[in-house]
């Protein structure tokens, strides 16, 4: 597990790989330009084609990229494994069949690399997503966050999500945050751990 060279989503990626597995059902709350989605389907698709990924975003440009990706990346059945939704993830309990839980919540916040950078997501709605994802997931799952500081309202963003995690059970949760401590803007990544 070696950081140096590692971009921040590529660490996320490496802790994923930790949690999730084949056949299992899993979130990406912000599509973009579809890399984590594709990382996850990767991580869950099994020969029988099983996984689940539930990738949403407000953007619909985000959701064309992301399914572009996918059909040049993987074959037409393991395409089918990803369902996108052109939604707020603060209702992301509502795009999953009824009682489904999740092993893996992945956010990647901010706005959309290569896109309009004012359409970005907010401590409000941020928050709410993740009092969501909090009530999905399976025992031992995650919810991922990477969290960029440098656009405005970043700040704001990373102090409601430090609020969020002070309030979790410590019985229940175990969190860790990541931040390379030389380079004041670089991401911080979040991951909280559900431990039963
Ligand atoms: N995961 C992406 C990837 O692999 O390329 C990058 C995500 S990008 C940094 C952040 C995305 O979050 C943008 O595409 C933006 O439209 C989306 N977004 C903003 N607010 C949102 C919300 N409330 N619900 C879902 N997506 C949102």
């Amino acid at each position: 597990f070696i950081l140096g060279k590692k971009r921040a989503t590529e660490v996320s990626h490496l802790v994923w790989k930790s949690v999730v597995q084949k056949g299992d059902t899993v979130i990406d709350a912000t599509c973009g330009n579809g890399h984590d989605t594709l990382a996850m389907l990767k991580m869950v698709a099994d020969e029988s084609c099983k996984g689940s990924v539930y990738g949403l975003d407000i953007q619909e440009a985000a959701l064309q990229i992301t399914s572009s990706l996918l059909e040049e990346s993987v074959s037409p059945s393991e395409k089918e494994l990803v369902k996108l939704f052109s939604k707020c993830h603060s209702k992301m309990d509502e795009v999953l069949p009824k009682d489904t839980s999740v092993r893996l919540v992945a956010f990647n916040l901010g706005y959309l690399p290569g896109g309009d950078k004012t359409i970005i997501t907010e401590s409000e709605t941020t928050l709410r997503a993740l009092e969501v994802a909090k009530t999905i997931m399976v025992p031992e799952g995650l919810i991922s966050l990477v969290v960029y500081v440098g656009h405005p309202g970043g700040w704001e963003e990373l102090k409601t999500i430090r609020d969020f995690v002070s309030k979790l059970s410590v019985e229940k949760w175990i969190c860790y945050e990541f931040q390379t401590v030389d380079r004041s803007w670089s991401p911080i990544l979040i991951f909280l751990f559900k431990k039963c």
